[in-house]
């Protein structure tokens, strides 16, 4: 079993006025690549492009509507997971699930009433900023103005905690991550970060913060764009440096993928969509990664997460 935790995909097919049902001859991923790569469940991120005109709650609205317009056309192959009986549903037959995320607070308007919205349009986890500052925190982008959880950040951290909604510390400048680790009560996630002694870039994870995250036995999703995982040679090669180095740090009960795809252009040799996952795994066995680690990384861990918090 294969869990994805973010990709892009949604917006990509809105502005390249294409179907993800359809078989697509450009972007990442699409549902019958999706089918084929053999992923169970794949979280799509809602991202407000930042250089359209319309509000970021616009238009993630706008995409959560494109979504459940596909959705509902797909509902003989896809599964939405909302709620723990419908992952549990979803395990025990042959569709592929799908979870709703929003990617980056900033669409909140500062106001909680709209992360229930968000929820009720079967959004199951927000990631509380992108780069920038936003109402709830800093973004990595202003790490250096050291500011972290406001007042409201930290309601919106208590009200997912208690309607059931995932964490997602992707994207927060590192005070803001320290203070949702020490607020939140239930695991969080990392859903697509990779590690910065790997790879030196603000977006990946310190070693601390991977301890972290494994303490509150949350699970950390590898982003396979180039920026994050080193800019050269082989894509499974760097990949596979990210999963030694976390596997080393903390053990195989925190990593997961979540490959970003959509998201970028910048990937590297050997990684070009989404069917590249049956490769990474044999790749993993080559290496000697054991069968039970490789089942771990590939959707156990994250599993252990979505049963725990929805
Ligand atoms: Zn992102």
């Amino acid at each position: 079993m294969i869990i994805d935790m973010h990709c892009d995909s949604v917006l990509g097919a809105f502005q390249g006025n294409r179907k993800l049902t359809d078989r697509a001859q450009v972007g990442h991923f699409d549902l019958p690549r999706m089918q084929s790569a053999g992923i169970k469940i794949q979280f799509f991120a809602l991202f407000p492009d930042i250089t359209a005109s319309l509000s970021p709650l616009r238009q993630v609205l706008i995409l959560g509507d494109y979504f459940w317009e596909q959705y509902e056309e797909s509902q003989e192959i896809m599964q939405l997971i909302t709620s723990h009986q419908s992952l549990l549903q979803l395990l025990d037959s042959k569709k592929c699930g799908a979870l709703l995320t929003v990617e980056g607070g900033e669409v909140l308007e500062g106001d909680l009433r709209m992360l229930r919205v968000l929820y009720r349009m079967g959004g199951r986890s927000l990631c509380l900023t992108w780069n920038h500052r936003n109402e709830i925190a800093d973004g990595v982008a202003e790490m250096q103005t050291g500011g972290g959880l406001t007042l409201f950040g930290r309601e919106v951290v208590r009200e997912m905690n208690k309607i059931g909604m995932i964490v997602d510390v992707s994207h927060i400048a590192e005070k803001g991550f320290w203070d949702v680790l020490e607020l939140c009560e239930a695991p969080v996630i990392a859903s697509h970060s990779n590690s910065q002694a790997v790879w030196d870039h603000p977006r990946n994870l310190t070693d601390e913060q991977i301890k972290g995250i494994a303490q509150k036995k949350g699970v950390i999703g590898l982003n396979f764009v180039a920026d994050f995982l080193g800019e050269q040679g082989s894509g499974l090669d760097q990949l596979l440096r990210h999963i030694d180095h976390i596997c080393d740090l903390v053990g195989d009960d925190y990593l997961g993928f979540g490959s970003d795809f959509d998201g970028t252009d910048n990937l590297l040799a050997g990684i070009d969509d989404v069917t590249i996952y049956p490769e990474l795994i044999s790749f993993l066995k080559k290496r000697n990664y054991k069968d039970t680690t490789i089942r771990k990384i590939c959707g156990e861990n994250c599993l252990r997460v979505l049963n725990a918090v929805l």
